[in-house]
C-alpha cells in the first residue's frame, strides 16, 4: 500500500484538487492512504482567528467569514449547490462557532488547537467527497482516534504504542475496501480533545501510518520538482537531488530546510521505507528519493535560509564566567519556554543563542532568563545554513553583510546575519 501526502498549496483552489484526483486515478489499481493539509494559507487565517478570539478583536468575524467564503467559493467551483458537502462543510466549521460563543479561557496553546485543526477537517471532507464523485470510491477518516498523542498542545507528542494499535486494528481491512482519505497535522488525546503535531506537521502524520501499516512508500507531492539545493523563490540557479539518505534529509530539515517536516523522516529510516518527494503537476517526474544507500552527490552546496531570527546573548549579573552549570541552567529554560536553537556559541563571558521569533514564546523566555542573568538581543536577522560548502560559497552569501556569528565544521557553515 502506498501512502499519499498533499500539501496546503496543492489543494489550494478547485483546480488543485482536480489535479489531485489526476495524480490519484494513475494509483488506482494501488490500496491508498491519502493525507491532506488545510487548503491554500488556511492554517495561518485560522491563527489569526484564533488570535482575534483570545484578544477578543473587531475583525474576528470577518476573518472567520473570510476562511468560510474561501472554501465554499472552491466547493462552488467542485459540486452541485444541493451537494451533501455544503452540509458536511457547515457541520465542521461548528466546531469554530461553538469555541468562539464562549469567553477565551486561558490556555492559549489549547484554544489553538481546538480551531485550527478544523482546516484540515475541512479539507477532507471535501476531497473526500470529490473523489466520490469523480468515482474514486473513498472513505473520509477521522485521524483524531488514531494518532493519539499526550496534551501538549500545539506539538503533541505521539503515543506509538497506542497509535499502532489503533492504525493496525481497522485500517488494512478498510484500506482494502477503498481510499482512505484522512487529515494532516492534527492528534487526539486520551479526553478526545483535538493537538496538532507543530506548524507543517502533515508529512509527518504521513510517516507515522506508513510505519505502522508497513507501507511500500511515502509520497509527498509538492509544487516543486523535488528537494532543490536552495529555494527556488531566492536562488536562479537551483539543481534537483535525484536520490537523498535518510541521515542527509534528517540534517537538512534540522537546519531549516521546509520542503519536509523535520520529524518525517526517522519512523521512515526505522522502518526502511523510502520517501519521494514529486511534483504534483507532473506526476510521471521522478523527483526525489529519500531511502538508505542513496547516492548523496552534492555538485552545488545546500543552502537553507531562516529570516525571522533572534540572538540572544546571555551573561552573568555578576560577570563570573559562564560555566556548565549555567549552561545546563539556561538551556533548560529555553526548553521548558518551548524555544528551540538553532545555533549556540559560548565565550568565556556569554552564552549567544540563534532561535526562530515567536512572539507568543518570546517575552516569557526573555522574562525568565532576566530574572538571573543578563539578557540582551537583536531580532529581525536571518540564519544561512551551507552545508557541502566549497570555496567561495559562504563568503558569496555573505558579502556586504553585519554578521552577527558565524560557525564552521567540515561540513556545514551557518552565518547570522542582517
Ligand atoms: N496545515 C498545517 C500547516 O500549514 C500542516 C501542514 O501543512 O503540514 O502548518
Ligand atoms: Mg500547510
Amino acid at each position: 500500500m502506498l501512502v499519499f501526502k498533499f500539501g496546503g498549496a496543492s489543494v489550494k483552489d478547485a483546480e488543485g484538487i482536480i489535479n489531485l484526483i489526476k495524480v490519484v486515478e494513475k494509483y488506482k489499481s494501488e490500496q491508498l492512504l491519502i493525507v491532506v493539509s488545510a487548503m491554500g494559507k488556511t492554517t495561518n487565517a485560522l491563527e489569526k482567528l484564533t488570535k482575534a478570539y483570545v484578544d477578543q478583536t473587531d475583525d474576528m468575524q470577518d476573518i472567520y467569514e473570510g476562511i468560510k467564503q474561501y472554501h465554499y467559493d472552491i466547493l462552488a467551483g467542485l459540486f452541485d449547490s444541493n451537494d451533501a458537502v455544503f452540509d458536511e462543510v457547515a457541520n465542521t466549521f461548528v466546531e469554530i462557532d461553538w469555541m468562539i460563543e464562549d469567553e477565551p479561557h486561558d490556555d492559549f496553546d489549547f484554544i489553538y488547537d481546538q480551531i485550527v485543526s478544523v482546516g484540515e477537517l475541512v479539507s477532507t471532507r471535501i476531497i473526500a467527497a470529490y473523489l466520490n464523485k469523480a468515482g474514486l470510491k473513498s472513505q473520509w477518516l477521522d485521524v483524531r482516534g488514531y494518532i493519539h498523542t499526550d496534551n501538549t498542545y500545539r506539538e503533541g507528542v505521539v503515543q506509538w504504542d497506542k497509535t499502532r494499535g489503533s492504525i493496525t486494528l481497522s485500517l488494512p481491512s478498510q484500506l482494502a475496501r477503498s481510499i482512505v482519505v484522512t487529515q494532516g497535522f492534527l492528534g487526539g488525546t486520551s479526553e478526545n480533545f483535538t493537538t496538532t503535531l507543530g506548524r507543517e506537521g502533515s508529512d509527518y502524520t504521513a510517516s507515522i501510518f506508513a510505519a505502522c501499516l508497513g507501507a511500500e512508500s511515502v509520497t509527498t507531492w509538492k509544487d516543486v520538482p523535488g528537494i532543490l539545493n536552495a529555494d527556488p523563490k531566492l536562488f536562479a540557479d537551483t539543481v534537483k537531488f535525484d536520490e537523498l539518505n535518510y541521515t542527509e534529509a534528517i540534517e537538512m530539515t534540522y537546519y531549516g530546510a521546509t520542503v519536509i517536516h523535520p520529524k518525517t523522516i526517522k519512523p521512515l529510516q526505522n522502518a526502511k521505507i523510502p520517501l519521494l518527494v514529486k511534483p504534483f503537476n507532473d506526476p510521471a517526474a521522478s523527483g526525489t528519493v529519500i531511502k538508505e544507500n542513496a547516492a548523496n552527490v552534492f555538485s552545488k552546496p545546500v543552502i537553507i535560509i531562516k529570516q525571522n531570527q533572534v540572538l540572544l546573548s546571555i551573561s552573568t549579573k555578576d560577570y563570573s564566567f559562564i560555566s556548565e552549570d549555567h549552561l545546563s541552567d539556561i538551556l533548560g529554560r529555553f526548553a521548558k519556554s518551548r524555544v528551540k536553537v538553532n545555533v549556540m556559541q559560548t565565550s568565556a563571558l556569554s552564552f549567544s543563542v540563534c532561535f526562530d521569533y515567536k512572539e507568543e514564546y518570546f517575552n516569557g523566555l526573555l522574562e525568565n532568563l532576566n530574572s538571573v542573568y543578563k539578557a540582551r538581543y537583536n531580532s529581525g536577522l536571518t540564519l544561512i545554513t551551507v552545508r557541502h560548502y566549497t570555496g567561495n560559497a559562504v563568503r558569496d552569501l555573505t558579502e556586504g553583510k553585519t554578521i552577527f556569528l558565524e560557525q564552521s565544521s567540515r561540513n556545514t557553515a551557518q552565518v547570522v546575519l542582517k
